[in-house]
């Protein structure tokens, strides 16, 4: 699969400084901020530093470096805002058309604080 990053995405221009955020940490492969429209009291956005347009990009090119960081990353993030245990969260990340992805790089969405309720929204 080729796949094609738009260097001009919102979120690339917010890890060259570009437009500002609210981060909640940083490390050398991965960003994790807050969600400039949050749809629960917590949600922020983890995303790796890397060129990466979606979950599928991601986990097939990226290195395992970046994948471990990512990953160790979103459990520091999830035990720091209080989401690990029995209080639970939702995770999610859309991908291209079906999925609605409005910024054409990856990121996980990190939801939490109320009921989140049923996972899908009938279209
Ligand atoms: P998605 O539909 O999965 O691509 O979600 C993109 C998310 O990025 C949405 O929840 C937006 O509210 C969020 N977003 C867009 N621009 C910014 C920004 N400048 N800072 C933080 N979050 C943003």
């Amino acid at each position: 699969m080729a796949y094609s990053y738009d260097p001009q995405n919102i979120f690339a221009r917010i890890l060259r400084g570009e437009i500002p955020n609210k981060t909640v940490v940083e490390t050398a492969h991965t960003l994790v901020f807050h969600d400039i429209r949050p749809h629960a009291p917590v949600h922020v956005l983890a995303i790796p530093k890397g060129a990466y347009v979606n979950l599928d990009h991601f986990a097939a090119e990226a290195s395992a470096e970046e994948i471990v960081d990512f990953h160790r990353t979103v459990a520091k993030v999830i035990a720091d805002l209080g989401l690990a245990g029995e209080t639970g969260y939702r995770g999610i990340t859309n991908a291209g058309r079906d999925g609605m992805q409005e910024v054409p790089h990856y990121h996980l969405h990190i939801l939490g604080g109320r009921l989140m309720g049923r996972l899908i929204d009938p279209a």
